[in-house]
């Protein structure tokens, strides 16, 4: 295929006026490529040359971008590099300062040119990446281009979700939308949207054989919530509760010789945690991938620190006087492989047996704290030791279900402690949308239009308004700043919405939110119709608590989440 014809329909992607719309488009491209590209251009759609936990970027700045820009169009460096800082974007300043011409790049040497850019490090790779990117900057049409540009500066925000391109390969290579789940399979235990288009491409079978692989991340299994203990006990009866650390999740793959660490985004974060490796590596030999929630403790009393002390790891280039500051403990919950064998599709009591059996004792190693539990009264004894032992509550575990990859289901449901006044949990919403403000707030966004995300639908559902919480350097710049980037003329495809905000942005940008109430409202469309006819779910005295950079936007609260708060709200015990 040409890059020209990806590139045309991606713009037509962007201008979709339904999700729908974007996977029939999607599709026709796909199908319209030969078979060994379309795994590369389910990257270049997400704007990556390798899947997103390979962690291979571009390393390229806006301004050295700029400067390959200028050696491509032969004129001064300096000049460029201020007219793009002007414009605020670089593509459409190539697109408008490239003569016209049509370029006629194939999608295979773009794809193999970016990779190349992409590998190349070390000493002098700076200048080589910028003449590389200027050669094919032009040889380039404008339009092609722009797209070269955003893709390495990393601008390419399409919106396209990960189940827009399930869904786009379901109709492209198996005939049919339905087939999504068999691809959402494969993607959950391997989280490569690329591999899973070569599958997809061999067909059904090849699909259905695919099993979880040491170094790729499984897609983390996620816990519901219930409005506290007697609707827990009333959902999973009598069942296994655990510890809540409140640390950061870390999924850790060990292939015998090598180890992975893996974020609750999938992100490769092996080099945070070479004090947990170290300890894994004392006592354990052979090949597993395992849970935990990685916590700080203090280096004098060994007393769990909160969550906020992780933070203090995420560094370049970790030191030995920060690790010292800040020691880890990991608390393993889940054995998902061992030895070869994986442990997913077993259920939970059978899992856990195994984990203990494997488990070895290391003073930065400990056991997630479990109990079984058939009573409420044991429940709350149990709850109320957690919080005593500096946890954050419970998550309780259902005995026979199994490891659901990339699902958040009521296998496990968390348990934390409700505040007087207030929902019982946060909420993480997208921002789609803004008004600008008024008065002291003139010249910044005055509220941010916020959703959930329907996961059935694969669609943003709105339900508030937030103005409240915010400092004034968050209005003033930081989310100018974020949200910036995201600004579009007209709603994106996969909002759905009643509300007309001043400006729309595309669906990235994750926030946490805590309200006092969910009510009922004709004007927000978040599971419309599902509580009362005519009407959706709206938050009551929202207020913006902190940025979830750490949260697609597919993994914000769900529709069905909210629904299942809203039935709740009344009924807290504690
Ligand atoms: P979520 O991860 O559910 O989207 P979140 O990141 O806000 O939401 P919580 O809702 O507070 O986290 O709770 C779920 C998280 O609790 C898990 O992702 C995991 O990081 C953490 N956790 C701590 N202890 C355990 C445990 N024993 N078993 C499972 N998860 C645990």
């Amino acid at each position: 295929m040409t890059f020209l014809r990806f590139v045309t329909t991606l713009r037509e992607v962007e201008r979709a006026s339904s999700r729908l719309e974007m996977v029939r488009l999607l599709a026709d491209a796909l199908r319209d490529l030969p078979p060994d590209e379309a795994p590369l251009a389910v990257n270049l759609l997400k704007g990556q040359v390798a899947p997103e936990f390979e962690g291979v970027e571009f390393g390229v700045a806006e301004k050295e971008a700029a400067k390959a820009l200028a050696l491509a169009l032969g004129r001064d460096e300096v000049e460029v590099v201020r007219a793009v800082r002007e414009k605020g974007d670089i593509g459409a300043y190539a697109r408008e300062a490239l003569p016209q011409r049509t370029g006629g790049l194939s999608l295979r040497h773009v794809y193999d040119e970016l990779r190349a850019i992409a590998e190349d490090a070390g000493p002098g790779s700076q200048a080589r990446k910028r003449e590389r990117l200027a050669r094919l900057v032009a040889a380039a049409s404008p339009e092609e281009a722009a797209l070269i540009l955003r893709i390495v500066t990393g601008r390419l925000r399409l919106g396209v979700g990960d189940a827009t391109v399930l869904e786009a390969l379901a109709l492209a290579f198996l005939g049919d939308r339905s087939k999504k789940p068999l691809l959402e399979r494969a993607y959950n235990l391997t989280s490569d949207l690329a591999y899973v288009a070569r599958l997809a491409l061999e067909g059904e079978d090849a699909l259905r054989a695919v099993k979880l692989e040491v170094g790729k991340p499984v897609r983390m299994m996620l816990a519901e919530r219930l409005a506290g203990p007697e609707q827990i006990m009333e959902k999973l009866g009598s069942h296994y509760a655990e510890h809540k650390y409140d640390g950061e999740r870390v999924q850790i793959h060990y292939d015998g010789e090598r180890f992975w660490v893996y974020s609750r985004r999938l992100e490769n974060i092996t080099h945070q945690y070479p004090d947990l490796l170290e300890a894994l590596r004392e006592v354990q030999h052979e090949p597993f991938i395992l849970e935990a929630e990685a916590v700080v403790t203090d280096p004098l009393t060994g007393e769990m620190r909160p969550f906020q002390n992780v933070l203090n790891r995420k560094v370049k280039h970790l030191t030995p006087e920060l690790l010292e500051k800040y020691p880890i403990k990991g608390f393993v919950f889940e054995l998902l492989y061992d030895r070869g064998e994986a442990l997913i599709e077993r259920p939970y009591r059978e899992r856990r047996e195994r984990l203990e059996r494997w488990f070895r004792p290391h003073e930065r190693l400990e056991l997630s704290v479990k109990r079984y539990v058939e009573t409420t009264e044991e429940l709350v004894r149990f709850f109320d030791e957690s919080i005593e032992a500096g946890c954050e509550g419970l998550v309780c575990k259902k005995p026979d279900g199994e490891y659901e990859a990339g699902k958040r289901g009521f296998k496990w449901v968390k348990y934390k402690r409700g505040i007087a006044g207030k929902l019982s949990d946060t909420l993480d919403l997208v921002i789609v949308g803004a008004w600008l403000g008024r008065g002291r707030r003139a010249g910044a966004y005055g509220s941010l239009l916020a959703a959930a995300y329907n996961s059935d639908e694969d669609r943003f559902e709105t339900l508030t308004k937030i103005g409240s919480g915010f400092s004034d350097a968050d209005l003033n710049e930081v989310l100018p700043r974020r949200l910036g980037p995201y600004r579009r003329q007209e709603r994106h495809p996969r909002v759905w919405s009643l509300q007309e905000p001043d400006v729309w942005f595309d669906p990235v940008l994750v926030v946490e939110v805590e309200a006092q109430e969910i009510t009922l409202s004709p004007g927000h469309t978040c599971a419309f119709g599902v509580v009362q006819q005519g009407r959706g779910l709206a938050l009551r005295f929202p207020r913006f608590v902190r940025y979830r950079d750490d949260k697609s936007p597919e993994e914000a609260t769900t529709t069905r989440e909210v629904v299942e708060m809203y039935h709740n709200q009344w009924s807290q015990s504690r």
